[in-house]
Parts: C-alpha cells; sequence; structure tokens
C-alpha cells in the first residue's frame, strides 16, 4: 500500500471499465494520470511531464485530490484547477466543461522567473507548459510531427511536395532537435546533422531516428551527396562542433539546400564553444558561467554567420526556435537576424488556415483503436498526400508512449469531420472505448508568444494576448470537455499566453454535437485572428468556407 500523497507509478486505467461516473469525467482522469506515467513523465516522481518543469499537478496531495474529485464528479458540474491545485467544484450544465484550468497566470508587472519561482516556492503556483498541466501531452511523436510540418512547409517552398534530391544541414541531435533527421527522411531528403556529443547521435540510432554516425566528415559527405544525387531518404551523423563544420562546408562550397540548427542556443551554458571538449563542458560552465557565456556567444556568432553565407549562396535558411540569433547578435554578429524565425517562414501561413496540431488518444489502451482511426483519417481526406505519408509513416515508425495516440495537422472545417467519424466509431463498437481530441496551445487561434508562434505578425499585433482568452471562452461556450488557459508554456514566464481544449468523444449523440462546434469554431478562431491581422489566406478562408467576421461584412 502506497502512503497517501507521496510518490508512486501511476499509469491511466485502460479498457471500457469506468472508475469515475461517465467517460466525460473518465477522460480527463486517464489523461491527467497518463500525463504522469512513466513512459510519457521525464519525472513522474515530481510530477513534472516534460518541459524543464512542466507539472501535470501542485503536489501529490493536489493529484489525489484531484483523482478522489473527478471520480466522484456529477454529469452537471464542473472542478476549477488553479495551477494543479483542485479549488472548487460548482454546479454547471451537461454542455459545460467538467473541468476549468487556469496554469501559470501572473499579473503583467510580477511575470518574471525569479517572482514565478518565488511564489512556486510557497507552494503557491505550478509551471503548466502546454500540455502538462492541461493534461493532454502525448510524448515526442508532438515534436516529430511539428518538425514533419515545418520540412513539409520547406519543400513546398522549394516547390514540390517531397525533399527528394536535396540536402540538409542542421546540427543539435537531443531531445527536440533529434526529430530533425527522421523527420526529414520522412520527406524522403537527405540530411548531415552535427552534434558535439557522439552518445546523442548513438541514442538517436538506437531509436530510429537517425540511419547511421559517419566516422568523419568526408565520409559523411560522400553518404549524404550520393543520397541527394540519387533522390533518396538517407540521415548521416557526424560528430563536430556546428560553428566549425558549417564553416567548413560553406567554405568548401559544399551544395547544401537547406540550413537550420536545433543545439540548445537558447541556454549559452548549453552551447559548447569551439575549442571546449565534451568532457571539460559542465567544469568549466560551472566554474566561470560568465566566461563560457562569452565563448559559447563568439561561437554562435561564427555558426550563425555560416548560415547567413549559405543563404546568400540560396539555400533555405530558418532559426528553429532555440533564439540562436538572439545569442549570435549578443555575441557580436550584428546580421544575425537577416534569416527568419520558422513560424513566420513556414507555419504562419497553415495557420492563416486554422490548420495546426489536431491530437487525439484511445482511452481504450489499444493500439488497434489507433489504427482504425488512421485507416478512417486516410479515408475522410484521400487527396492530401502529405498527410497521408505522415498517417502511413507514424503508423510505422512512431513507438506509442502511454495511452496510444496520433496527431496530424488539420485545418478549418477539416478537424470536426475526424472528430465526428471517431464518435460514430465509438458508437458503433469500431472503437473498443471513447477517444480524446485534443491540441498542442501551439495552434493557429490559441497563443500569443511574441519569440515564437506569433513573432513578426503582420499588423505588428505579436504581444496582444486577447486572442487566447477568446480561444478559451469560446471552447468553454461551444462544449469542450476541458478548458485551459495557460501562461509562459514553451518560451518561459513573460513571454506568452496561451489556450488549450479537449473534448472527448464517447458515442453519445451529445458528443457528437459538442464536436460539431468546439472542432469548428477551436481552429476557427485561429482564422478570425488571422483575418483580423491582415492576411489575405486567412481572409479567403473565411470566405469560402464562411467564417464570420464583422469587420469584413458590410
Ligand atoms: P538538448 O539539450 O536535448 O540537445 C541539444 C544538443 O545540442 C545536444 O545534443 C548537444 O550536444 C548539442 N550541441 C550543443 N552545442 C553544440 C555545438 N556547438 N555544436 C553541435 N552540437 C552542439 O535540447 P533539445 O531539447 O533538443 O532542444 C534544442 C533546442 O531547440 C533548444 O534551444 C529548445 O529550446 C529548442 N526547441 C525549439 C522548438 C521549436 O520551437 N521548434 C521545440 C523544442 C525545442
Amino acid at each position: 500500500m502506497t502512503e497517501p500523497h507521496t510518490p508512486r507509478t501511476v499509469r491511466a486505467a485502460r479498457g471500457t471499465q469506468l472508475t469515475a461516473k461517465s467517460w466525460q469525467t473518465e477522460a480527463p482522469l486517464r489523461m491527467l494520470m497518463n500525463n504522469l506515467d512513466p513512459e510519457v513523465a521525464e519525472r513522474p516522481d515530481d510530477l513534472v511531464v516534460y518541459g524543464g518543469t512542466g507539472r501535470a499537478a501542485r503536489n501529490w496531495e493536489a493529484f489525489d485530490a484531484i483523482v478522489r474529485t473527478l471520480e466522484g464528479l456529477e454529469a452537471d458540474e464542473t472542478l476549477l484547477v488553479q495551477s494543479g491545485k483542485p479549488v472548487g467544484v460548482f454546479r454547471t450544465h451537461e454542455w459545460a466543461p467538467r473541468v476549468l484550468i487556469a496554469n501559470s497566470n501572473l499579473v503583467g508587472d510580477w511575470a518574471t522567473w525569479p517572482e514565478f519561482r518565488r511564489l512556486e516556492a510557497l507552494g503557491l503556483t505550478m509551471y503548466g507548459q502546454m500540455t502538462a498541466g492541461s493534461w493532454i501531452y502525448i510524448g515526442t511523436q508532438g515534436i516529430l510531427q511539428g518538425t514533419y510540418e515545418t520540412f513539409g512547409a520547406v519543400a513546398r517552398r522549394l516547390g514540390g511536395d517531397s525533399l527528394a534530391g536535396t540536402l540538409t544541414l542542421t546540427a543539435g541531435c537531443g531531445g527536440m532537435g533529434g526529430a530533425q533527421p527522421l523527420a526529414v527522411t520522412m520527406h524522403g531528403g537527405a540530411v548531415l546533422i552535427v552534434d558535439v556529443d557522439e552518445s546523442r547521435l548513438r541514442r538517436r540510432v538506437e531509436h530510429g531516428y537517425l540511419d547511421e554516425v559517419a566516422p568523419s566528415l568526408d565520409a559523411a559527405l560522400d553518404r549524404v551527396l550520393a543520397a541527394k544525387e540519387a533522390g533518396e531518404a538517407r540521415s548521416v551523423g557526424v560528430v563536430g562542433n556546428a560553428a566549425t563544420v558549417f564553416t567548413d562546408l560553406l567554405e568548401h562550397g559544399t551544395p547544401i539546400d537547406i540550413v537550420t540548427d536545433q543545439t540548445s542556443a537558447h541556454d549559452p551554458l548549453a552551447y559548447l564553444p569551439e575549442g571546449v571538449a565534451v568532457g571539460e563542458w559542465a567544469d568549466l560552465a560551472a566554474l566561470d558561467p560568465e566566461e563560457f557565456t562569452r565563448l559559447a556567444r563568439a561561437s554562435m556568432a561564427k555558426h550563425v554567420e555560416a548560415m547567413v553565407g549559405f543563404q546568400a549562396r540560396g539555400a533555405e535558411v530558418f532559426d528553429y526556435g532555440n533564439s540562436i540569433r538572439a545569442e549570435a547578435k549578443l555575441g557580436g554578429y550584428e546580421h544575425a537576424f537577416d534569416f527568419p524565425g520558422f513560424v513566420p517562414a513556414y507555419i504562419r501561413p497553415l495557420f492563416a488556415e486554422g490548420k495546426g496540431p489536431f491530437r487525439w488518444a484511445a482511452l481504450s489502451g489499444d493500439p488497434a483503436d489507433i489504427a482504425a482511426t488512421d485507416r478512417a483519417i486516410v479515408e475522410l481526406f484521400p487527396h492530401d498526400a502529405h498527410l497521408k505519408r505522415w498517417i502511413t509513416q507514424a503508423g510505422e515508425k512512431v513507438h506509442f508512449e502511454g495511452l496510444p495516440a496520433r496527431i496530424c495537422w488539420l485545418g478549418y472545417q477539416e478537424r470536426h469531420l475526424a472528430g465526428l467519424r471517431f464518435n460514430e466509431m465509438v458508437a458503433s463498437g469500431e472503437l473498443s472505448a471513447p477517444i480524446v481530441i485534443g491540441r498542442d496551445h501551439l495552434d493557429a487561434g490559441s497563443v500569443a508568444s511574441p519569440y515564437r508562434e506569433t513573432e513578426s505578425m503582420a499588423d505588428g499585433s505579436d504581444a496582444i494576448a486577447d486572442w487566447p482568452l477568446l480561444n478559451a471562452l469560446l471552447n468553454t461556450a461551444s462544449g469542450a470537455t476541458w478548458v485551459s488557459i495557460h501562461h509562459g508554456g514553451g518560451v518561459g514566464i513573460g513571454r506568452s499566453i496561451h489556450a488549450g481544449q479537449v473534448v472527448a468523444a464517447d458515442g453519445t449523440d451529445l458528443a457528437a454535437e459538442k464536436i460539431a462546434r468546439v472542432l469548428v469554431n477551436d481552429p476557427g478562431t485561429g482564422v478570425m485572428r488571422h483575418v483580423d491581422a491582415g492576411y489575405e489566406r486567412a481572409v479567403e478562408v473565411a470566405r469560402e468556407r464562411g467564417l464570420r467576421v464583422p469587420m469584413q461584412e458590410d
């Protein structure tokens, strides 16, 4: 018997036996527990799911109270969760969300890391990241799919729908960056990835994310250039410092088509400067952090200068959300911002159509349920080759972590078709138990984050945070099963406000009605936000697909 309120192994229930009073409360209960499953969470004992300190609940006492409350919650009651702690149960109605969540929110002038940490130490708040505190994290499949979308958008920018015949150069093969080689090969391209730490590259080979580690840069180049020439998918890792290798490849005129980087540049102590050995890294950074930062920034300046050089030679070059441009500028390189961030470069046109990460999980725990939904998605959107390629390869290559789940990007007036189909499949018994349908907060209409998702908005509205709040209010009014409003996810305290929703497809007619509203309205706020910012494509989508925007009407 485990002591109450102490760490223990948590795993969501599987199968059709309810532990709560209905599937509408069983769904958040299983997804909270799934976030803390040791297969899913980075540090389950500390309730940390991912992203540094992104937690699912404030502490074990709060976790126990959430579980207890959800188990007994009625179909006309709503539980309120304040930064991971259950704080109230109110009588509402069956269309209302069963859970409403607010995580990590602080008043503007107080929205700094030191103040947040002070309040956290007092036990008054927790960091919810995006999907940790809103109970819809699905493991590394999320980053792989996001990276797949980005490289898909790069392929379209280059005029095709695959990367066959292209060579991508990147660096950083860590937890998130390690998704890059597989995402490129899924699009048929060749990729060379540089990392200072051989063990990181070897780990990706073991997990099937990287094809091989070459013994030298020359050997690596032979392999990837042959693959580029033959139009074959191939990923090769090489041990080296990106500042050195990128500069050498530029000087030698290597024919590279796409350049990016995912070293941990956002933290200068996590970027290895040239001339420092991997074995000395931790000691030197701890001994003199300021000098180490100076050296790291100088190397980043050289690294980014090479990236700008590739851009001048015609390559597609972009910052992949790691702040390397800002650090290189601090390192003295004035042209660091000559290439764009990945959102304005590739993702914003998708956001303008309400396209973003749509994810679902099988509450049965049965992988066959996800296989059936995969087939349903391909049948529903038969002409979307990009989507079909992802779903097919994800079915073969993605290992489930926790409850089986899937993610793909769908847009406005598409997501509800999938949701309604899943609900029918639950009703007919084609699926063995209900499905939850949610998304990352990194979506078209649900985030204000001026360093990432809303960088360089056409009308300058990068920091306007009314949009994610309206998104959450609308999802609440539309029948979502749980809705959340967070601060600081992805980029840190003071830098973002974002919202999430999850709707449970339990096979009932009522769920179908809710799905028909939530999964239209939620991406609809993305189209609305981009119409308002002046994006022509969003105006067209609103017109073609019947979204009412009063300021566009006569
Ligand atoms: P990580 O720490 O797990 O991996 C970073 C890797 O970079 C390590 O393997 C390290 O050995 C390598 N590295 C460090 N200095 C190097 C150098 N000079 N040359 C070559 N390799 C070097 O980090 P991660 O989780 O993979 O995230 C990487 C970066 O991407 C972070 O800055 C993170 O914030 C950012 N990120 C962006 C997005 C996004 O918006 N697309 C999503 C997730 C992460």
